[in-house]
This record gives structure tokens, C-alpha cells and sequence, in this order.
């Protein structure tokens, strides 16, 4: 390994750190054009940075030597002399030549420690910001627009499209690229962003609907905008991966005894909330897991599921899971007329609402 590679290893968050640069969950205001919200993202996986304003992109080492104005020699000495263990000039002059393999073996361990206290939540959630971002970056286009009319002809205002920060994937090729130069196939993998086949999974499916905890992602869901394609469901939930409560942060700001509503789909909850209500979704009828029920103990839960076989099923058994942990809990049903919540309200609210939407 050369002193460039090991050098290349440096987490990017330290030598941000070290250059003065103030960094705020991974992003700061970017010192290489004028701007005064952070569009800078560094990505300690990979230890290189991308800004979305100006699109300029580096590792650890162009970073440092693009702030402090330093010849790439001059940087390597610098950095090495700060950041490696055990490293002398003289090595570097002879050059290129690798270091002792004592050197190596440190710094290798070092890397390996880090990596193993980095829980892998937070590696997921880097993708999945990734992703957010750079489909955010992304010029609006044909396949956007009819994305925006499509959620607003399901009878959502701007407001709640904004809080609910969907977002749709405007250029499928180009975002995948763009995760795969960042991140390791492995990681893209198991974050069930990406397939078997190391395609990205969002691909019949561009209308995105981030799952948020704690203000970071830790789920995406994604979504057909008209009739699905054969072989495909309305939705997609990540490959092989563990769903989540949506909306689950609103659990955190509740009063004793409050209405919660939950709901099966995403569209069901995020229409509760623009109706006033509290709500989080489940994703889906065949899926609860018991340790969600402690977040709902100072609710009083209302079960609002789909009008179908699975729905009341998973009422049915959603209601036993609740009274075991001495919940409150009861069903709202649905008219039989319709089939979800979000039908529902569309076909009750949507006349007057959508006149101003489009
Ligand atoms: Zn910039």
C-alpha cells in the first residue's frame, strides 16, 4: 500500500475536522462556491465528499489540499506527517515505493476497529441519503411533472408532499452510477437498495417515500405512478430488508391518551396527517413487529386498515398483540364502497382541494 492509499483512508470527517470545517450530519456549507445553505455531502464510507451546487468532488486528500492551498507533494507530506503512524520524509522521497509492512498492518487495524463500531444502520442511511440527494439534484423532466400531478391527483396538497419530503427518481441510470461510485456493491446490497443482480430496485417504481426516524432515512419505499407494469406491485419495499414504521417520529411528540391512527400504506397515513390527525403506517398488513408496540403506549390506538381480507386480518390480529401489552386500542371501519383510507378521503375531499392543485 503507498502512502497516497493509506492516505486516502484518512476519515474524511477528521480531516474536515482538522481543516476547520464545520460539518453537520455529514453536510456543511461548501467553501468551493458561494452559498449559504450546506449542499457539501462527505461520505465517510467511501471518505470522499460531492457538492451538490457545483458538483466538485475529491477524497480526503483533495479536500485538504484544495482548502489548506497545497501542492499534491506538499499535501501528502503534510497529511502523512499528521495522519500516519510512524511515517518519515525520507520514505516518501525514495517514493512510491510501499511503506514498511509494519506501517501497513497498523494502519489496516485501525481501519478495520473503525469500521466495527460504525453500526450498519448508519451506513444504509448514508445510501439512502445519497440517493435522496442526488434524485433531489436531478433536473425536473417529463416522468417528474406527471410524478407531481399523479400525487396531487391522489388529493395531496403541496404542503404534504413537502413534509413528507417525497421525492421521485428522475434519472434512473444516472443515480445509479452515482451510488455505485460511492459506495461498495456489498453495502449497496444489503442496504436492499439494490438487487442480486446489483440493480437498483426503483425502477418501475419512481415515486420515492422516505421512512424517517430521528430526522435520518432508514427505510425507502417506492411507488408506480399510473397502472403497475405486468410482474410489478403498486409498491416496492427494499429488497430483502426489514420494513419500519412510517412516520413513526410523530410517536415521539404525542399526549397521553392521544389518537393514532395506523394505517396500512404510506398514502393512507400521510392523508390522516393532512387531515389533521396523528397517524403512522404499517407499509403493509402482514407485517408487525412487537417491539413497535411499546412506542404506542401513551396512544390511544385506532386501527384504520384496508377494506379487504388481509386488512381485517391483520386488525384482527393487530388488536391481540395490543391487548396482551395492555393497549388501548380499536378498528375503525371503512364504507364498504372503498378500499382505503386515501380513497376515501379522495373521493370525499377531492373535488374542492384539487381545483387549486393543478
Ligand atoms: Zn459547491
Amino acid at each position: 500500500m503507498t502512502v497516497l492509499d493509506e492516505l486516502s483512508q484518512v476519515s474524511i470527517l477528521e480531516v474536515a475536522q482538522d481543516l476547520g470545517l464545520e460539518v453537520n450530519r455529514n453536510r456543511m456549507v461548501c467553501p468551493f462556491h458561494e452559498e449559504n445553505t450546506p449542499s457539501l455531502v462527505l461520505y465517510p464510507h467511501t471518505n470522499s465528499f460531492y457538492c451538490f451546487g457545483c458538483a466538485k468532488t475529491g477524497n480526503s486528500i483533495t479536500l485538504f489540499s484544495e482548502i489548506r492551498q497545497l501542492s499534491i507533494k506538499d499535501t501528502i507530506q503534510t497529511m502523512a506527517q499528521t495522519y500516519l503512524s510512524g511515517y518519515s520524509p525520507q520514505q516518501y522521497q525514495k517514493s512510491a515505493k510501499p511503506l514498511p509492512a509494519k506501517n501497513t498492518l497498523q494502519t489496516v487495524d485501525v481501519k478495520k476497529l473503525q469500521e466495527k463500531e460504525k453500526p450498519v444502520e448508519e451506513i444504509h442511511s448514508q445510501i439512502y441519503e445519497a440517493f435522496r440527494d442526488c434524485c433531489l439534484q436531478q433536473p425536473s423532466n417529463e416522468l417528474s411533472k406527471s410524478g407531481l400531478e399523479y400525487i396531487k391527483s391522489r388529493g395531496f396538497t403541496d404542503k404534504t408532499i413537502q413534509d413528507f419530503r417525497l421525492f421521485m427518481v428522475k434519472d434512473y441510470a444516472n443515480v445509479s452510477w452515482y451510488l455505485k461510485q460511492r459506495f461498495s456493491t456489498l453495502d449497496l446490497q444489503e442496504s436492499g437498495l439494490f438487487n442480486d443482480k446489483n440493480n437498483l430496485i426503483f425502477y418501475a417504481h419512481p415515486l420515492i417515500i422516505p421512512y424517517y426516524r430521528n430526522g435520518r432515512i432508514v427505510y425507502l419505499q417506492g411507488r408506480v405512478l399510473g397502472p403497475p407494469p405486468e410482474g410489478h406491485g403498486r409498491y416496492q419495499f427494499l429488497y430483502k430488508h426489514p420494513l419500519t414504521l412510517f412516520n413513526a417520529d410523530a410517536l415521539d411528540k404525542i399526549k397521553l391518551d392521544q389518537d393514532v391512527y395506523i394505517t396500512e400504506g404510506a398514502f393512507d397515513c400521510m392523508r390522516l396527517v393532512q387531515a389533521g390527525k396523528t397517524a403512522v403506517s404499517l407499509g403493509t398488513a402482514n407485517v408487525f413487529k412487537k417491539d413497535w408496540a411499546k412506542l404506542f403506549k401513551r396512544a390511544n390506538v385506532i386501527f384504520y386498515l384496508d377494506n379487504d381480507k388481509a386488512g381485517h386480518k391483520a386488525a384482527d390480529e393487530l388488536e391481540k398483540i395490543f391487548s396482551h401489552f395492555g393497549l388501548t386500542c380499536s378498528r375503525k371501519q371503512l364504507p364498504d364502497e372503498y378500499k382505503d383510507v386515501n380513497d376515501y378521503y379522495t373521493d370525499k375531499l377531492g373535488s374542492n382541494e384539487q381545483l387549486n392543485l393543478f
